[in-house]
């Protein structure tokens, strides 16, 4: 018997792959996701998500298996030299901290449940906007609908000839998923709350920040961050000797992290000219890579995913292509947004002021791309 449903062929089985994969499969179409690794897994340590992403897991049934092991920290602190420039409880907004391997296997388990075809090993070389797609060992295949959710090097993005621009900031991260270590940083300042995130700014005499995210009871998520052109402070493995200096505090998980080889990873952002061509989409960093500021890199990979699967079922087959240009045009406004806000976060370093979740910085955070009325809300 022949399959009559209609069939998506999707390259990455990152987060935002693996969710347009969920949400399509659940609304009735064949999905088959490709992943160029040999193994689907996440890289990297912690992540942040907000209302936006949330109301998608909501959406595909992931929050019991999500909520089971991440947390929403009582407070969000910004010090400076270690003094507290705020305190944000973030009242009204819905956020939770979690680790990556964590987030990415609530996600697999969420596609294999609904039926996704997962192939590993499988690196996807690009596709025409007919929805050819081409693979590394020679073997095509044809779909109804392609996704490019293979990261922001993505072959099927560079197979289209997109134009697209590319903005390197001057600063960069390291991150390392270490012990909590609770009672020792008690030990060392018994007056702090070790569950909220704190965000430990330094920028006299030198320019290093930790961002301190506890991501279950267990794990603690650390971001080091450093200008790339300062190179003790990109160093990795990381100099033990500089960071405790700056911040001798942090010195129990500091410890941790530098016995963990890490990777330096330089902002950036990327903008393209358009998100589709004929029957192909670019969602997630293949689309919209941007600077971690607003932590909305992940959150809008999976809103646009999610978003994007809907607009699609609601198409007919020949009216697809006009469909997905439909759907940038509309969603895509809140992306650029972010990104825009993102980058200039991180050109300025103006988050070391505190009391930043407020006004235009959190419009991506508390936006709900699962309500079908939201264009009306936000237009009203
Ligand atoms: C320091 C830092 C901190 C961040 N913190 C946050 C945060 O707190 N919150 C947040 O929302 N976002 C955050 N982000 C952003 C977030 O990590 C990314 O935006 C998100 O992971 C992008 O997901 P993706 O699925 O689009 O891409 P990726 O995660 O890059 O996944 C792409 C997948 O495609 C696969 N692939 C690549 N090429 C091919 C191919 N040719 N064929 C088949 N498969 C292929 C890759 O192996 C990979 O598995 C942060 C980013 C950084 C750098």
């Amino acid at each position: 018997m022949t399959d009559s449903r209609r069939h998506a062929e999707i390259s990455g089985g990152g987060f935002a792959g693996l969710t347009a994969a969920t949400a399509l499969a659940q609304r009735g179409w064949s999905v088959r996701l490709h992943e160029r690794a040999s193994e689907l897994r996440a890289e990297g340590a912690g992540i942040v998500l907000w209302n936006n992403s949330l109301q998608v897991l909501d959406a595909i049934g992931a929050t019991p298996d999500l909520d089971a092991r991440s947390m929403t920290p009582p407070a969000y602190e910004t010090r400076m030299n270690n003094v507290i420039q705020s305190q944000e409880t973030l009242e009204g907004i819905r956020w939770r901290t979690m680790t990556r391997p964590h987030l990415h296997q609530t996600l697999l388990t969420a596609a294999r449940e609904s039926g996704v075809e997962i192939v590993a090993d499988s690196a996807v070389t690009g596709a025409t906007p007919e929805g050819t797609v081409t693979f590394a060992n020679g073997e095509t295949a044809q779909a109804d609908l392609v996704i490019g959710a293979d990261g922001v090097g993505s072959a099927v993005r560079d197979s289209l000839k997109i134009p697209l621009k590319r903005e390197r900031s001057r600063d960069g991260i390291t991150r390392f998923l270490v012990p909590r270590k609770k009672a020792e940083l008690q030990a060392l300042e018994p007056d702090t709350e070790w569950d909220n995130v704190i965000d430990f700014w330094n920028l006299d005499p030198r320019v290093l920040r930790v961002l301190y995210t506890p991501a279950n009871d267990e794990e603690l998520y650390i971001a080091l961050m450093s200008p790339s052109a300062d190179a003790d402070g990109s160093r990795v493995p990381i100099d033990l000797e500089l960071w405790t200096s700056i911040f001798p505090q942090l010195a129990p998980v500091l410890e941790e992290a530098a016995g963990v080889q890490g990777r330096y990873y330089g902002y950036q952002t990327t903008r393209l000219d358009r998100w589709t061509e004929g029957r192909v989409a670019l969602i997630g960093d293949s689309a919209h890579a941007m600077c971690p500021a607003l932590a909305q890199g992940a959150g809008t990979a999976m809103q646009n995913a999610w978003t994007l699967a809907v607009a699609a079922t609601e198409a007919a087959d020949d009216e697809l292509p006009g469909a997905l240009q439909e759907w940038e045009r509309l969603e895509r406004p809140y992306t650029d947004r972010a990104q825009d806000r993102s980058q200039w976060y991180a050109d300025t370093r103006e988050m070391a002021n505190g009391n930043q979740f407020t006004g235009e910085s959190v419009e991506t955070a508390l936006y709900n791309p699962t309500d079908p009325k939201r264009h009306e809300v936000h237009a009203a």
